[in-house]
């Protein structure tokens, strides 16, 4: 089944300025794309566009079957969740609260959370291992853990698709191969549709079952990262040349020392 549905779509901030454009994108049932692409390239304006909150955009846009036009906020809210880059603008909320918004597009307009709501909220902070932050602000949390409330408040929502920013930018190893091993589950075990914009090419060939290749508002290869990764595509599009090892893996390498690898001894 078709989950959303782009075709010939165009998005922006301000009529006529396109920002990511001639995007043709469907994104089926239990699919994990990885969106990968140099800074400014349209990656989170392509994932606010799916989340049906971009200002300006033409095109055709289908989420679970119905036009964009047809479904209102909250229609599109308890089908796509959304983990934002930044999250100071929720700074000083308590972790079990903050999750709790999740719901907020399933409650009435003064529909107070019933039973199932608080399973919904539990079972969110159960499956992201938050639980034992309950009680504390976010701002007393590292990122990493913060990054996981914010999943888990997605999680709360109960979506279809989860749309993710970046998710890792921020965290040291540990807590990047538990961001994404959390959400290889969700995709693979729990059978939820994982659209994610990241930086690292190596965790997106790892994890995902797509990848998406933009550079200046176009997705410029799209399919398994075997196929996308082209080590002479990759050095045109980010302007460094890389070595491209099995997995595939890209390893960037030095405009400096002869010969090395980043990563290299
Ligand atoms: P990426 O996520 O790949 O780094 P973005 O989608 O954030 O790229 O940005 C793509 C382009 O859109 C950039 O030129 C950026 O300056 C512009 N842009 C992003 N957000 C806004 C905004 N809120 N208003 C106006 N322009 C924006
Ligand atoms: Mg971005």
């Amino acid at each position: 089944m078709k989950l959303i549905d782009l075709e010939g779509v165009a998005a922006g901030y301000r009529a006529g300025e396109w920002v990511v454009e001639a995007i043709d994108l469907v994104l089926e049932d239990r699919d994990f794309l990885a969106l990968i692409g140099p800074n400014g390239c349209g990656k989170s304006t392509l994932l606010r566009t799916m989340a049906g909150v971009i200002p300006e955009w033409k095109g055709r846009i289908s989420v679970g079957g119905s036009e964009l036009g047809e479904l209102n906020r909250r229609d599109l809210a308890r089908f796509i969740a959304v983990v934002p880059q930044e999250t100071t603008a929720l700074i000083g909320f308590e972790v079990r609260q903050l999750v709790a918004m999740g719901r907020y597009p399933h409650l009435g307009k003064l529909q107070k959370p019933g039973p199932e709501d608080h399973r919904l909220v539990d079972a969110a902070l159960e499956r992201t291992a938050t639980s034992r932050f309950v009680g504390r602000r976010i701002d007393e949390l590292s990122g990493g853990e913060r990054q996981r409330v914010f999943i888990a408040r997605a999680l709360a929502q109960d979506p279809r698709i989860l749309l993710l920013d970046e998710p890792t930018s921020n965290l040291d190893i540990n807590y990047q191969i538990e961001v994404f091993d959390l959400l290889y589950q969700l995709n693979r075990e729990e059978g939820l549709t994982l659209v994610c914009a990241t930086h690292d090419l190596n965790y997106a060939a790892f994890y995902s079952r797509r990848v998406g290749l933009m550079n200046a508002g176009r997705i410029c290869a799209l399919g398994a990262a075997s196929e996308v990764y082209d080590a002479d595509r990759i050095a045109e599009i980010y302007g460094v040349r890389v070595r491209l090892e099995r997995g595939p893996r890209v390893v960037p390498l030095s405009r400096w020392v002869e010969g090395r690898g980043h990563s290299d001894e």
